[in-house]
């Protein structure tokens, strides 16, 4: 199995005989999720595609009724290449069903109307994005976490395993970007629910979705794993179905709650984060430092005559130069500095932990980023510089330190722009 990457649009092989079908399903994966799409009529052709390439497909999106293999053979000719496949079929009998799960396919989707297609466009959009998702299985057994595993992998999902919860714990701490853990509930040491109210004192059900899962039968497991913290739970033996529905939906509802996130704290043109999230997150990072008695570099950035670039190319071409030099000012620091837009052509740095000299120089490198930017608009190229005012050393409050920072910027903007003055932040008591 091959995952892509950013830069490498997924690559699926499309087996459908109808022309009908299999245009409107190719043309959708490539102008919807950007896909490489290589389309076999027969399994023959398939077979031929798939011994001609050196580089392995994505995944398969599958007709189940071929001319040349009407019972479905092609599903075993992807699966023993490691390809999974999403299986179209134009009727579902409980049998065919059976064999299905049991092949390990993706999911299959009914050739029913239109909404079938979004399903399967829907589906690979998933799986392509799946390799950077992270999902965490905790359970004492064997073969419990094996089955749990296989059923993750076929969708391309990045699996972790813990045996009991202190592993699961560990796990968490090294993999802070787990999306989702799945408990069982009897685990030798601490069962599930404990372990969930030990996740829950450090990550917020917004972070990270658990799906408690325990034996039907055992009482009320589900009630407690949710009043544990859980998001969800799931009774074994279930239908595979509802698992990778209750995976999705979970993981789907927490995409839903980052973007309504990023709406409230990020800026919409740049993608910086914006004034609100500057002041709420840099005074807790303030504070922090200060109990702590370590260094601060708070920042202000201000665009040179950018007045005068609206004026010559446009409110829209300055709305690029604004993009592109948040771009520059962003890809600089690291995730725990903030980096925000402040309002109109204003930028705003908090980085905590580092000395004057060494913030003199990454701002001066910012400013010459920027400077070097050849940002293209039309025919146009434009120029564009900034200036800076950098206050730096031990943390005090952050308005104090903002506020000496504007005074800096105006020297820079008084000294001729396209420049960065530093220096040490004001005395607490001043
Ligand atoms: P200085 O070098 O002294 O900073 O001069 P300046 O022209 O950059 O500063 P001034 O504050 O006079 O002008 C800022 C301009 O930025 C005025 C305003 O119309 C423009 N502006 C503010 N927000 C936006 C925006 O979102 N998009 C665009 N295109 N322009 C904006
Ligand atoms: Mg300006
Ligand atoms: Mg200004």
């Amino acid at each position: 199995m091959s995952e892509p990457t950013k830069h490498q649009p997924p690559a699926i092989l499309l087996v459908e005989d109808s022309r009908f079908f299999g245009t409107i399903v190719r043309d959708r994966l490539v102008s919807e999720i950007g896909a490489q799409v290589s389309w076999a009529r027969s399994r023959g052709e398939a077979l031929e595609l798939l011994s001609n390439r050196q580089e392995p497909f994505f995944m398969a999106v599958l007709d189940l009724n071929l001319p040349d293999a009407p019972d479905g053979e092609i599903v075993d000719d992807l699966l023993d290449r490691g390809i999974p496949p999403v299986v179209l079929t134009a009727s579902m009998s409980d049998t065919t069903r059976d064999v299905i799960w049991s092949k390990r396919v993706v999911d299959y989707v009914l050739k029913e109307g239109p909404h079938a297609i979004d399903s399967v466009v829907d589906t690979a959009r998933r799986l392509a994005s799946n390799p950077g998702i992270k999902v965490l299985v905790v359970d004492d057994s064997v073969i419990a976490r094996a089955q749990l595993r296989l059923l993750l992998e076929v969708h391309h999902y990045h699996v972790l395993e813990a045996q009991d919860a202190g592993r699961g714990l560990e796990q968490l701490e090294q993999h802070p970007d787990v999306k989702l853990t799945l408990v069982d509930y009897h685990m030798p040491g601490m069962n599930g629910a404990e372990f969930i109210k030990q996740i829950r004192k450090t990550h917020r059900r917004e972070d990270l979705a658990i799906i408690g899962v325990s034996t039907h039968g055992s009482g009320h497991l589900s009630a407690r794993f949710l009043k544990s913290g859980a998001n969800d739970f799931l009774y074994k033996p279930f239908v595979t179905e509802e698992f990778y529905c209750r995976v999705v939906e979970n993981i789907r509802s927490l995409e839903h709650l980052r973007r309504l996130e990023d709406m409230a704290t990020r800026d919409f043109l740049t993608g910086l984060h914006n004034r609100r999230y500057f002041f709420d997150t840099g005074r807790k990072l303030c504070d922090n430092a200060l109990r702590r008695n370590l260094d601060v570099a708070v920042a202000m950035l201000d665009i040179d005559h950018f007045k005068r670039i609206n004026d010559t190319y446009g409110h829209d071409a300055g709305d690029v130069v604004l993009a592109e030099v948040a771009r520059t000012i962003g890809g600089r620091f690291r995730r725990s500095d903030v980096v925000a837009r402040l309002g109109g052509e204003e930028f705003a740095v908090l980085t905590t932990n580092m000395e004057q000299e060494a913030a003199e120089g990454i701002f001066d490198e910012v400013r010459g980023g920027v400077q070097a930017l050849r940002v293209q608009v039309g025919e146009a190229t434009i120029p564009v510089t900034v200036s800076c005012g950098v206050s730096c050393g031990p943390a005090a409050e952050l308005e104090a330190l903002l506020n000496h920072a504007d005074s800096l910027l105006y020297q820079a903007k008084n000294g001729g722009r396209n420049r960065v003055v530093c220096a040490p932040t004001p005395e607490e008591d001043a």
